[in-house]
């Protein structure tokens, strides 16, 4: 099953449902250059994002991403959910855990490490630096009415 089986969109939004954490591990994405990547599913395209992308992870214990990765206009926040490891930030060995929230311009080069006993789960967002100028109480409103909950 792929991601777009997963999600339902309706006109104004969409919803995507790939499970519990901890079967993250069983997410297979298929990347043009590096083949079938295991524990790993991006949400942008199943999900019509248009102003960042999102990524599913999850890292098997004892293992290591295999390569680095930087980017040339997106930054990129990490928010662990579970697990322990350690993030490589252009040479420089950073301690992460659930609950850690890594913000990372887009070049430095990057890499990840589970060092702990379970699976190292973490959301990925990743959206153009600089380009949010307003957010929360100046984009937000609060409608005039009261929510609308169906009668069951
Ligand atoms: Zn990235």
């Amino acid at each position: 099953m792929n991601a777009s089986e997963k999600t339902e969109k309706h006109q104004l939004f969409a919803v995507g449902n790939h499970g519990r954490t901890d079967a993250w591990s069983k997410l297979l994405l298929q990347h043009p250059k590096l083949g079938a990547v295991a524990g790993k599913q991006f949400l942008g395209q199943a999900l019509g994002l248009t102003g960042m992308e999102v990524s599913l992870n999850s890292l098997a214990t004892g293992h290591a991403v295999p390569f680095e990765h930087g980017h040339r206009k997106n930054e990129e926040l990490y928010l662990f959910i579970s697990g322990e490891g350690q993030m490589l930030l252009d040479g420089q060995v950073l301690e992460v855990q659930a609950g850690s929230a890594v913000r990372i311009s887009p070049s430095v080069l990057r890499c990840w490490r589970n060092t702990g006993e379970e699976p190292l789960v973490c959301v990925v967002i990743q959206a153009q630096e600089h380009s949010l100028t307003q957010c929360t109480e100046a984009d937000g409103f609060i409608s005039s009415h009261a929510p609308a909950w169906p009668q069951a």
